[in-house]
Parts: C-alpha cells; structure tokens; sequence
C-alpha cells in the first residue's frame, strides 16, 4: 500500500571540530576496529543473521568496550552489510581501512542555525564539530527529518554526511506515462486507464553529439594506443572530450527528469520505464540503443527522471521491454519495417510509429500487470497506410496523430 513515501538525500560537507579531536579520532579508531571484529566472526558463518541474533553475539562485547546501545547496533548492522554484499559479489571477506563511523539520530545533535554537529562517543565523550557549507546549501532541508550521519576522516580532515528524510504523499495514478528511450529520441505518451492517448511528446536525444565525441576519443586512443597515457597533449584532449560528454549527457538528463516528472505531475500519471536490465538480458540492446555508448546513458536518463518523481510522490515502474519494439500492439503478430522508422503488421495492416509503438506496448503491459476496474487492456486503430507518415523525420509527428486510440476490441 502506497501512502506517505520517504524521500531521501545526503548533505555532505567538511566539518571541523571545535577544540581538541582526540576523542574523535579515537573513536573513529575504536569504530573502525569493532566492525572488522564483527566481520570476521560473521564470516565465519556462511549464512545471513538475523537481527536477533547479531544482537545476541554482539551486543553486550560492544556495550563493554564503551560503544552507546545505538552505537553497537549500528556497527553490527552495519558489519552485516558489508559482509553480505561481499559475498553476493564472491568477493573476499572485507577489510576495513577507512576511518568512518555511521551514527545514528539518537546520537547526536544537530543545530542548522548555529551550523554545528554535536556527536555522541564512546564512554560518555562528546564531540562538537562546525559544518563548513553554505547557508543556501541546508536552507532546502528545514523541515525534513534527520536520520543518520556518517562521520569520515582522510588525510585532508573530517567530513560529515547528514542524511535527511522527507515524507512525501503519493500521488494516486489516475494515467499511465510510458516513456521509450532510443537512441536519437525519448517518446512520451499518456494514456488514459481506458486506453485513451492523452498526450504524446517526443524529444530528440544528444547522443549523436555524445557518440562523435566519444568515437573521436576511441579513435585517437587507438592510434596511441600504447602512449596515450603519457603524453600530454593527448591526454588532456581525451579529458576534454570526457568532460564534454559527462556534462552534455547530465545536463540532458536532468532537463528531461525534470520535464517528465512535471508532465507526470500534470497528468497525474504512474512512470513506465524499460527495465534496462532485462533489456541487457534481452541481448537485444545493439538494436535499440547504440553498443558504443552503452546503457550508462540511458541508466542516468532514467536515474535523474526516478529522482525526480521521487520528489513529487509519482510512482514509477519498469517492465521488461521484451518485444515491446517489435510486436503489433493490436494482434501481437511480429512488425515489419514498412518506411524509415515506421512499422507494419503483415496480419492486421496496422501501421504506426516505431518509437510509439513502443510505448503503446510498454502501457499495455503496464496494464495487464496493473489491472483497473473493467479495463482489460487496450486496443488502437490503426491509421491506413495513406494517412501514414512518409519518410520524413518531420512527417512522423503527423503520424503519431493518426494513432486514435479507439474503445477496447
Ligand atoms: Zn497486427
């Protein structure tokens, strides 16, 4: 059941202890040391531990060695954490090298006003340390809740990661958004839960600029391909070409997050996205979405459109994109490419879109999974081939329109 959502964020900043940090570092020291004691007696049992019983092995051993009751559950649950996701990962049991300690609401406290983190240690110390960040900075998180903070310390000193909860109330979907990301565009549509079209918006992708940039990076490192690591020029040309491509592929992922998220907001619609996953299990990627560039793109695509309806209380799922580019979404027949970018169904005549097809497919299986009232799913006419979109990348926006979406078969 859905209802009131946590949203969650960390606000990371350096932070610098008030007087002496002996205590601090000692407890950094003595933290460090009792989650690799918890480690290395977890992994000597090859099974995960209940809570209970983590409480049971651990608990009074760390109670004895100064830690605060929410201090010792912390460690071991935290000791946990890293031991199962090394073992999920076949890796080796883990080695703490770090200094950092996660410490929990209950232990410390937090001014935002005076800017200072006060934090309880071990055997009744204590430890105020100032936050070196912007007023502008926290202004955003007054009124939310704290919940944990993570002390680190490194060569360059201490740092402190608060993280903040914030409640948000679910938007009960009354549409469904399907969103089909390819290579040169990510298609919109809205349908009604009766399988109406609500809107349909379409937005070219950057990733052509992305892919010159990254084929010159490719091409250059393989004619240095032994050198290009050390000579200078060239290495910073490769840098260039990186940083372009970082910022060119967030500054677009945020803009589309953003846009989707208020669009979704509008319509009050439930998000459908491709599980990129399944899509890599699929093995059908190289169609759909340029090898070169990988799904790294698509993953920050989607990553930055979750964050932000996150934000806003929408809901959002992934389907298994399975078929949903090649499929007839009235007769499920196989599609045959009939112009540029436009498909036909050999059995029923169908005609539509490519793009749009897709997102036709991801709602219907949206709905088959989800089903609503007396809506069993939903069936589209198809425009006749005349009225159909020519070749012409300009054309097919007509052609989306000539997709009415009629009552259901
Ligand atoms: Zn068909």
């Amino acid at each position: 059941m859905r209802g009131e959502e946590p949203v969650v964020e960390a606000l990371r900043m350096r932070a610098l202890p008030e007087d002496s940090y002996d205590h601090l570092l000692e407890f950094l020291k003595l933290y460090r040391n009792a989650v690799q004691m918890v480690v290395n007696r977890i992994w000597s049992f090859n099974d995960r531990l209940s809570k209970r019983k983590l409480h049971r092995l651990f608990y009074s051993n760390l109670v004895s060695m100064g830690f605060r009751a929410h201090h010792a559950k912390e460690i071991y649950v935290y000791a946990e954490s890293l031991a199962d996701s090394a073992r999920s990962n076949g890796g080796r049991k883990p080695i703490l090298r770090k200094l950092s300690a996660r410490i929990d609401r209950y232990d410390y406290k937090l001014d935002l006003d005076d800017m200072t983190l006060t934090l309880k240690l071990h055997s009744d110390y204590e430890a105020r340390l100032k936050l070196l960040t912007s007023g502008e900075r926290v202004e955003k998180f007054r009124g939310w809740g704290n919940y944990e903070v993570v002390v680190k310390c490194d060569g360059s000193g201490f740092w402190v990661s608060i993280y903040f909860r914030r409640a948000v109330k679910a938007v009960k979907p009354r549409t469904v958004m399907a969103i089909d990301l390819n290579f040169d565009n990510i298609t919109i549509a809205v349908f009604s839960f009766n399988g109406r079209l609500a809107k349909l918006k379409r937005f070219k992708t950057p990733l052509r600029k992305v892919l010159t940039h990254r084929i010159w990076v490719e091409r250059v490192q393989r004619r240095y391909s032994k050198s290009w690591r050390f000579i200078k020029g060239v290495r910073k040309a490769i840098d260039r070409h990186g940083e372009r491509i970082r910022s060119i592929s967030w500054v677009y992922a945020h803009k589309v997050g953003d846009l989707v998220a208020e669009l979704a907001s509008k319509h009050s619609s439930a998000i459908i996205l491709e599980d990129l996953e399944k899509l890599r299990e699929n093995n059908k990627k190289g169609k759909r979405f340029n090898k070169r560039l990988g799904l790294w793109i698509y993953r920050r695509i989607q990553f930055c459109i979750e964050y932000e309806a996150r934000e806003r209380g929408i809901e959002v799922v992934k389907i298994n994109p399975r078929s949903t580019s090649s499929k007839c979404p009235r007769c499920g027949k196989k599609l045959a490419e009939y112009r540029h970018m436009v498909l036909r169904c050999r059995k029923c005549g169908f005609v539509g879109d490519r793009d749009v097809i897709a997102a036709i497919n991801l709602y219907k299986k949206y709905m088959s999974r989800h089903p609503r009232c007396g809506v069993s799913g939903v069936a589209l006419n198809a425009s006749k081939p005349d009225e159909n979109p020519s070749g012409m990348q300009g054309k097919r926006d007509d052609a989306m329109k000539n997709i009415k979406p009629h009552e259901l078969i």
